[in-house]
């Protein structure tokens, strides 16, 4: 049996459990009877964390969610699940810059990350709520899937990483996806198409067991990624 957690301190955690059934009943379809068991679970305490076997971090306000994991004693089991157990952890949005270990922080003071990625984040990189967009994205890692289409990116106050840091020994920081050239952003409510150039920024990273993405899949009823994602999780499972 697989149990997947979903931060749920803050943010979209019930849009992520909604995909991850959905795109477990995908993968698990094509799998024996016996190992099909899937579980995805909200996490708010240490003893919920220790039943994962894999975690998604949710977008949202990475502010908040590290303040309410530190207020619950959440913050060193969620750094001991990521950095010294090595399970698989995937952030969205904020969720990514909570994975990083280093955040630009756009106002004063910084705040408690969960770290792993050898990467630092540019919080809030496209600017102000307003300035949230929607973008068709070609993600190469989902060239296996069978729908070709390109993923529906929604970006919200996004962050994008900035740098790639020294990974000492750690794994190498692969960058999965980045903007294309011209990103026709839809701005969302209003009907007018805003190009703007932001080749090369990168929206989503794998290091060893984690993932990151600057955009949200849970903000979509595409579970492309999340199927992805849980046979990524699924592999070392199987052979271990
Ligand atoms: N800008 C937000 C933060 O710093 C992230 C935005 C999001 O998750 N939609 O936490």
């Amino acid at each position: 049996a697989l149990t997947v957690g979903v931060l749920a301190l803050q943010g979209g955690f019930v849009e992520h459990i909604n995909l991850l059934r959905k795109a477990a009943a995908t993968v698990f379809a094509q799998r024996s009877r016996a190992d099909a068991a899937f579980e995805a679970i909200e996490v708010r305490t240490a003893q919920e964390l220790a039943r994962c076997d894999a975690l998604i971090i949710p977008g949202g306000e990475s502010t908040t969610i590290s303040f309410v994991a530190q207020q619950s004693g959440l913050m060193e089991p969620l750094r001991d699940f990521v950095q010294v157990q090595k399970k698989p952890v995937w952030g969205t949005c904020a969720g990514l810059i909570l994975l990083s270990n280093q955040a630009n922080a756009t106002k004063k003071g910084g705040q408690e990350l969960i770290g792993g990625l050898s990467v630092r984040v540019h919080r809030n990189h496209f600017g102000r709520q307003i300035e949230s967009f929607e973008a068709p994205l070609q993600l190469p890692f989902l060239a296996g899937e069978a729908d070709p289409s390109p993923f529906p990116g929604v970006f919200i106050r996004a962050p994008v990483v900035e740098e790639i840091l020294s990974r000492g020994d750690g794994p190498e920081v692969q960058v999965l996806a980045k903007l294309p050239g011209r990103v026709d952003k839809m701005k969302t409510g209003v009907s007018l198409a805003v190009t703007r150039d932001d080749s090369g920024d990168i929206i989503a990273v794998r290091q060893g067991s984690i993932l990151g993405t600057s955009f949200h899949p849970e903000l979509t009823d595409d579970a492309r990624i999340h199927a992805w994602w849980l046979k990524q999780v699924l592999r070392p499972l199987q052979d271990a």
